[in-house]
């Protein structure tokens, strides 16, 4: 599937080669939502207290690790979306990183948080990442990956990988098994045209529940390009998931 995605790249490339050659001299702006509270850590106190984007791999901030590595793999200007009661300590974690950085208020919901985000931005900018501050150790060359695809022409791009369980769907009480070869994960960052993602946060009605932006952009009509990911991008969401984490880091693996 990805050796296809590579095919219509390279025509893509053709048709937008002046608007890939404009567009590459503009930072790449990077919205990162941090506003969760991480409910599924439970009363676990893993990484130390308070929201998950605060809490610590190898003694530095999820937040931090992400936004790292996000400016690592070309991101050039950054828009955090925190809790107001947690913007100060944000801020302070993120002393040192060498791009602009604006912090706002998130939402109620994911999808609320993104739209917070996305006020923030100036016009329409050529590359806008979304990236989940809980996935701290995405590596850079994913980030660069998911630059390059929205610079050659894709408007809506999004790193996936395989799945390694074999997979069931449930029905009642019955279940069918689904062939896995078809399926891949999601993650992020993902990477939009400016202008095709502020349109589809415009068309939301509010009501709809997606768990991704690639959903919202291919529910407004875009068609959504896969590049690969890494098992290293894994989302931190239970509290064993710090111990993988952390244990990736020590070895150098992350
Ligand atoms: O809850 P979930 O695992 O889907 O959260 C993914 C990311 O979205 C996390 O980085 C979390 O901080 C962020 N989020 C947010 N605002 C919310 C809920 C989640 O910024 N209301």
């Amino acid at each position: 599937m990805l050796d296809n995605h590579g095919i219509r790249q390279n025509c893509e490339m053709t048709q937008n080669t002046k608007e890939a050659e404009h567009a590459s001299s503009e930072p790449v702006v990077a919205i990162v939502v941090a506003a969760g509270s991480g409910v599924r850590l439970g009363d676990s106190t893993v990484g130390g207290s308070g929201p998950k984007a605060l809490r610590r791999l190898s003694d530095v901030p999820l937040l931090r690790h992400s936004i790292d590595r996000l400016v690592a793999g070309g991101v050039g200007s950054i828009i955090v979306v925190a809790r107001p009661e947690f913007q100060e300590q944000m801020r302070a974690t993120l002393a040192g990183v060498e791009v602009p950085i604006t912090v706002t208020d998130g939402g109620a919901t994911r999808t609320d948080s993104v739209r917070s985000g996305l006020r923030v931005l100036q016009g329409s900018p050529a590359v806008v990442l979304v990236h989940d501050a809980a996935r701290p150790l995405v590596p850079p060359e994913v980030v660069s990956r998911v630059i390059a695809a929205v610079r050659s022409g894709s408007t809506t791009v999004i790193p996936v990988i395989s799945l390694i369980d074999s997979v069931r769907a449930v029905e009642g009480d019955a279940s069918r098994v689904v062939d896995r070869s078809g399926l891949r994960a999601v993650q992020t960052p993902q990477g939009f045209d400016g202008a095709t993602l502020i349109d589809a946060y415009d068309r939301l009605s509010g009501t709809e529940v997606f768990t991704d932006d690639a959903s919202v952009c291919e529910a407004a009509g875009a068609h959504v390009r896969l590049v690969e990911g890494s098992v290293l991008s894994m989302k931190i969401t239970r509290p064993h998931d710090f111990l993988f984490a952390e244990a990736l880091l020590q070895a150098g693996l992350a």
